[in-house]
């Protein structure tokens, strides 16, 4: 890809600081430079080096400025790049910024030179997404994460799954070039393997997407039980601090509190729903609206009872109710320093964490289940983990269409079907690394086969 023109934006925020970064990246990146930068000559310079120096035009001194140069194509975007560290000072940084406006560049657009690198080819669709990831994380699992992608480990076993998945799809393709002639070339036993392995390959990543979402996104989680069940101390005590306000009067307290709390690197959204408070039935607490608004929002719900005012049965009724939310739902009973025999408790609800939310006991149990039920035992595991939205959407798709393509193995379905089944799968994962174009079946068939059509 050829861009004729050179572009330059400020790389560091705007606004006062020890040094900004301008950047510039085009064929005329050092040309540009070089005709306000003294004394040295930056056009003899070799890539990879850099260079003290003034900025100056028209008898005015801009800055003293330190330039980095990167010859095409060995940079960032595979062009000439230029950075030039100058101090932090708005007023210079925009100043030096319309002289090289001046000089003949443009400003650049938002992510300009990110898509410039993946269309000169420095990386896929799936890296470039990736770098916007680690400019934004916040949390040190979402820079793994990120930095994971940028490096093309998940794009690269996207790859090759798409190699395997072309070669599958020639095969088929051929048939149909055959026609009439009845011939089978590609195996059907063969490519059931292959759409078994492919599948098996591709269920991990379509699975990892709920850690990687929560990764990257956080954990919207519900507290809820009934008014002095504790849910306020249960707050203080994850977050080890007074930030909600503890009450004997029941539905006295303040209204839903979000909290930000990190565990294992994840960050859980935790909301506290005073809706709850203003009745005592949780089944019909259900029915009230503010907190059902929470509660859909929510991907996890922790349900908490009192051990010294509720009774098993209620419990297990009210964990019902919440049973039709269709979300994960942890089961706390809280009070428990009050309580001699668990027993009755534990045999009328299943998963049952028994706390002590007021002396932080049990809290352990309460980490683990969150955990668990954001998936993340299963990302050590298979080390992957899809973050992207557009990517999971792309990988589900891919995933549904080969089970298609096995469904239509197993009932002996024809070899056009089973094409366009492939042809769509191959859509989806190229869509994901940006390589999408049928030309790559065409040339495959071609490159291969020697058809000579
Ligand atoms: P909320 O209405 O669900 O938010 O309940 P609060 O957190 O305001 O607690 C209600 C009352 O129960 C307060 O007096 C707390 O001190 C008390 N409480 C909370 N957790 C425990 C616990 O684990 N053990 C005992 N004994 N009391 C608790």
């Amino acid at each position: 890809m050829n861009f004729t023109d050179t572009i330059v934006a400020l790389a560091t925020p705007a606004g006062v600081g020890a040094i900004g970064v301008i950047r510039l990246s085009g064929d005329r990146a050092i040309e540009i430079v070089n005709a306000v930068f003294k004394p040295k000559d930056l056009s003899t310079q070799p890539t990879h080096t850099i260079h003290y120096g003034r900025i100056e035009s028209k008898g005015r001194v801009y800055d003293e400025v330190v330039a980095s140069l990167y010859i095409a194509p060995r940079s960032y975007t595979k062009e000439n790049v230029v950075e030039i560290s100058c101090h932090g000072s708005p007023f210079i940084q925009e100043s030096i910024l319309q002289l090289f406006v001046e000089q003949g560049a443009r400003f650049a657009r938002p992510g300009e030179f990110t898509q410039r690198a993946f269309l000169n080819g420095a990386f896929d669709l799936a890296q470039a997404e990736a770098v916007a990831d680690v400019i934004a994380a916040d949390s040190a699992a979402a820079q793994n994460a990120a930095l994971h992608q940028l490096r093309g480990g998940f794009s690269k076993e996207l790859a090759a799954l798409r190699e395997e998945l072309i070669h599958f799809a020639s095969l088929i393709e051929l048939e149909l070039d055959f026609g009439e002639e009845d011939v089978e070339f590609a195996d059907r036993k063969d490519l059931e393997a292959l759409v078994n392995q492919l599948l098996k390959n591709i269920r991990p990543l379509v699975s990892s997407f709920r850690a990687g979402n929560a990764v990257k996104n956080g954990v919207a989680t519900v507290i809820v039980g009934k008014p002095n069940a504790g849910k306020s101390t249960l707050l203080n005590a994850l977050l080890n601090e007074d930030r909600a306000i503890v009450s004997d009067i029941a539905g006295t307290t303040r209204d839903s509190l979000e909290d930000e709390w990190t565990l294992g690197g994840i960050k859980f959204r935790l909301v506290d729903t005073a809706g709850l408070r203003e009745t005592s039935d949780v089944i019909e607490a259900l029915g009230v609206e503010r907190t059902q608004a929470w509660v859909k929002k929510a991907q996890v719900v922790i349900y908490m009872a009192d051990a010294t005012s509720e009774t098993p049965d209620g419990i297990a009724a009210g964990v019902e109710a919440l049973g039709a939310l269709e979300i994960p739902v942890i089961k706390l009973l809280n009070k428990v320093d009050q309580i001699a025999d668990l027993s009755a408790f534990q045999s009328a609800i299943p998963d049952l964490i028994p706390i002590s939310a007021k002396n932080r006991d049990g809290l352990n149990d309460l980490e683990t289940a969150l955990l668990n039920v954001v998936g993340l035992d299963q990302v050590s595991t298979n080390g992957t983990l899809v973050t992207n939205l557009r990517h999971y959407q792309q990988l589900l798709q891919t995933q549904e269409t080969l089970e298609g393509v096995l469904n239509a193995l197993k009932t002996g379905l024809t070899g056009d079907l089973i094409a366009q089944d492939l042809r769509y799968a191959l859509h989806y994962l190229g869509e994901i690394t940006g390589q999408i174009s049928n030309d790559d079946l065409l040339k495959n068939i071609f490159g291969k086969f020697c058809i000579g059509k």
